[in-house]
């Protein structure tokens, strides 16, 4: 279903920019709807399943990409990526600040290729987020055109009253993804809501943990293609609901209540 006007207005442009126009009533607490509630979705492997073919594709263009950038050969590509991928929480960061790399550029050229033939993801997600009471916001570590190009191909970009990808994730001029608590805090400011009022649900528990610490509260969506999931079976106790899917959270989200 095509999403209204204003949302699609709205969703043209990403959430940094959301702040500048009059829609900042809308990126505020109007809008909630009577739960009150601000659902953060994280996008790879929480919303659709990136470990069947997308992030093998991701991998090698990341790495093409920074030979590219650099002119370096594939192995010190790889030792480059790891080392800033470790140090920062993705690439990008280190090849701006060491190497004075296009971030735009870069980020482009790692994710181009069509998305449309490799994405997997339940069945009949729209609905089902259309289901959960309250805003949904995505908060993805990937480009915005690549996040916007899943969602489109998904059916969700109506869903969604404002998306941050990783362009938007810049403090004071530094990048500051996900599990920065400082992003985090500058998000919730933007949407206009406060902490409790949030939940991020995500795949990755280094995120969850941080949330948890400003006061969010936390679905871990269990993918076993995500790094250093399998190692945890249990339930964290940063983590209030432990969920495998999108149809799992809409039936189990009672703890999330109040
Ligand atoms: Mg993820």
């Amino acid at each position: 279903m095509a999403p209204a006007a204003p949302a699609r207005r709205l969703l043209q442009r990403p959430a940094a920019r959301v702040r500048r126009g009059r829609r900042v009533v809308e990126a505020g607490s109007a809008g909630l709807g009577a739960s009150g509630r601000v659902w953060l979705f994280d996008l790879d492997n929480t919303l659709h399943d990136t470990s069947h073919a997308i992030f093998p594709l991701i991998d090698a263009g990341m790495t093409q990409a920074v030979v590219n950038a650099l002119g370096v050969d594939v192995d010190e590509a790889n030792r480059l990526r790891k080392l800033y991928w470790q140090r920062y929480g993705a690439t990008v960061i280190g090849l701006v600040r060491h190497h004075g790399v296009d971030a735009h550029q870069f980020l482009h050229d790692s994710h181009d290729f069509d998305i449309a033939p490799l994405v997997r993801a339940e069945k009949g997600l729209p609905a089902k987020l259309r289901a959960l009471p309250g805003r949904k916001v995505l908060l993805t570590n990937a480009p915005l055109d690549y996040a916007r190009a899943v969602l489109r191909h998904l059916g969700l970009l109506g869903c969604f009253h404002s998306l941050w990808g990783i362009e938007q994730m810049r403090l004071h001029g530094q990048f500051r993804p996900k599990p920065s608590p400082a992003l985090l805090r500058y998000v919730l400011a933007r949407e206009g809501v406060q902490p409790r009022q949030a939940v991020l649900i995500e795949d990755t528990l280094d995120n969850l943990r941080s949330a948890r610490r400003i006061g969010l509260r936390t679905v871990h969506v269990y993918h076993p293609g995500t790094p250093f999931a399998r190692g945890h079976k249990s339930r964290p106790a940063y983590v209030d609901l432990r969920v495998n899917s999108v149809t799992d959270l809409l039936l189990r989200r009672r703890p999330l209540r109040g």
